[in-house]
């Protein structure tokens, strides 16, 4: 075949298998990790209960930056590593990770307002002195009204505008960590769930993983030098699995706080970024340009059920409406496309929710629970590779490892080479379907083509709303470890956020699916009937519903 295949990945060949690290958790943070263990030569596998990608990484704002909401706090060395953190992925991942402009209108004349925005745009800037992007401005009114027209114009006094940059995949960004690490040699595997650890004495030698997706729940032991918990908003039942703690004794022990944030989409009212501060607490909001959306968010309010049972409910997209419609009043819930909640895991604190710090913090067990184990809490998206780089020198330091860290110079696999207008002859696919392969694979694109060329069935249109093709599912069955319809429709694709929310491309990709990886009959109509639940989830804040089932749970067995 033309593409190369991802290596097949088998669970049962790992009992007994000794590894360097066991990364538990395949977000943002737990795949960057092995991608960076990967590259220093470290040998490592990651376990992933559901798809990579597919907790809080999803969930998220997507946006990477720096934060100007942490200036306000003082954490000024959190707002630097992000803003650091932003240049290193826009070199590494620029078909992924874009910058994006944002305006910050004020309402307020006095003078105090406005040497705090003064003052906070300049520190903005110095502590990004490295970056590539514009430096901030100021904007008058009447210039603001004709960039912004739907912006609510009464009492507008002026706007700061400054660039951060955009992630519309944080999917695909986690993704392509994991194949760069498989490339380089890591075992990765998602719908595998770590139970317990393997002990010995007060270490931990390994884990017990399950694989979720056999019939029979099938168990492996894998053995392991250092276990990282890089588990998210689920760190504290895993830590609690691991130090075979009662659910009582893993509350009492808890190091995370969890707060939903939820987000709606809208058709688009911004032709930018931009920044309010909500009318009902004073706290800031996005409204950011998104697929050709606005995408609105968030909330920050405890959440303590399962975080992946996290969806916006009525009350979450009243709060929403209220807080955006001041300064957009043509927004209203019947404009409203779908929603989508995240659950953020922040290092315990008290105070408002809103409040706590978004630092992360890296326990060694050495110090404060058994040997061999790595805990990773809180952390965003934007800085999730220096917090890997951070966890992997723990890890160097420990084995007594000395290769330094690669991944901030190694462009991620989309980004190493260009695309040449030779990939796309003979793909026989429309200028504006490759623009669209482009952007979601970067140059991996040109293996997408390469199939498109060899087979005209592949060149298919997939959805009525969308320029995906049939190519794709094929592309992502064999070399992006995509298991289930749910992975291709929301994380290996956009699909699942188009018009329809890819309910045209579910019958025919499911079908692709089901001869790619062997489903049956029933398998497959159990995939399209879990796509539904995702899809209902999405929509309950329009009716209050509040009992859903969680989205991407794997049905009894593969049917
Ligand atoms: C509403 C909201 C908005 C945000 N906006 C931004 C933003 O704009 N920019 C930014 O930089 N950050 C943002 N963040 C923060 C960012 O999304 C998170 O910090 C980041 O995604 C965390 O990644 P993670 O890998 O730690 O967690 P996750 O992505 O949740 O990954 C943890 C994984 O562990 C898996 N897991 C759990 N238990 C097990 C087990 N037993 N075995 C195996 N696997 C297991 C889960 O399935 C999950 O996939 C936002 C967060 C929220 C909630």
């Amino acid at each position: 075949m033309l593409i190369s295949r991802t290596p097949t990945f088998k669970l049962a060949a790992l009992e007994g298998e000794q590894f360097d690290i066991v990364v538990i958790g395949g977000g943002i943070i737990g795949a960057g990790i092995a991608r960076d263990s990967a590259l220093r030569g470290l040998r490592v596998a990651l376990f992933e209960k559901r798809d990579f990608g597919s907790g809080t990484t999803a969930g998220s704002t997507r946006l990477i930056h720096g934060g100007l909401r942490y200036l306000e706090m003082l954490d000024f060395s959190l707002v630097r590593m992000d803003l650091r953190e932003r240049e290193t992925l826009l070199r590494i991942a620029p078909h992924l990770v874009k910058p994006l402009e944002f305006i910050m209108p004020f309402y307020h004349s006095s003078l105090f307002y406005r040497c705090k925005m003064k003052i906070g745009m300049t520190l903005y800037d110095l502590l990004s002195y490295d970056k590539s992007l514009p430096r901030h401005r100021f904007l008058a009114p009447g210039e603001i009204k004709k960039i912004e027209p739907n912006l609510q114009q009464q009492g507008l006094q002026g706007a700061a505008v400054y660039f951060d940059a955009q992630a519309a995949s944080p999917e695909r960004l986690c993704l392509e960590n994991i194949i760069d690490a498989y490339e380089h040699g890591a075992q990765t595997f998602n719908y595998t769930e770590v139970t317990e650890a393997l002990r010995s004495s007060e270490a931990i030698d390994g884990v017990r993983v399950r694989d979720l997706l056999s019939d029979d729940g099938a168990e492996v032991s894998v053995k392991s030098r250092v276990v990282i918990n890089a588990s998210g908003a689920w760190f504290d039942h895993v830590a609690g699995g691991l130090t075979n703690r009662s659910s009582a004794a893993t509350l009492a022990h808890a190091q995370i706080r969890t707060t939903k944030g939820v987000h709606i989409t809208c058709p688009p009212i911004t032709n930018r970024a931009v920044v309010v501060f909500s009318p009902v607490d004073g706290r800031l909001m996005f409204v950011i340009p998104w697929l050709g959306y606005s995408l609105n968010g968030t909330t920050d309010t405890d959440f303590t059920d399962d975080p992946a049972t996290a969806h916006a409910t009525s009350e979450d997209v009243d709060y929403m409406l209220r807080s955006v419609t001041e300064y957009f009043p043509t927004l209203d819930t019947a404009r409203i496309y779908f929603s989508n909640a995240g659950v953020r895991a922040l290092v315990k604190e008290e105070g408002s929710a809103s409040s706590v710090s978004r630092r992360h913090r890296i326990e060694d067990g050495a110090r404060s629970g058994p040997k061999n184990l790595i805990s990773v809490l809180g952390g965003k998206i934007t800085g999730y590779r220096a917090i890997a780089e951070e966890v992997v020198d723990a890890v160097c330091a420990k084995l007594d490892v000395n290769v330094p860290c690669s991944t901030s110079s190694n462009p991620l696999p989309g980004a190493r080479r260009g695309i040449k207008p030779s990939d796309a002859s003979g793909a026989g696919l429309k200028n504006e379907t490759i623009a669209h392969l482009v952007n979601l694979y970067g140059s991996r694109a040109g293996e997408v083509l390469q199939l498109t060329a060899s087979c005209e069935r592949l060149r298919e249109a997939l959805s009525l709303y969308a320029p995906d093709v049939a190519a794709q599912v094929v592309f992502a069955a064999r070399t992006e470890q995509c298991a289930r319809l749910v992975d291709f429709l929301l994380r290996r694709t956009l699909l699942g956020f188009s018009q329809d929310q890819g309910l045209n491309a579910a019958t025919r990709a499911a079908s692709l699916l089901a001869q790619e990886l062997g489903w049956s009959a029933a398998r497959t109509s159990a995939e399209l009937s879990l796509y539904q639940d995702h899809i209902a989830m999405t929509q309950a804040f329009r009716h209050g519903v509040s009992d859903l089932p969680p989205t991407c749970l794997p049905p009894d067995g593969p049917g």
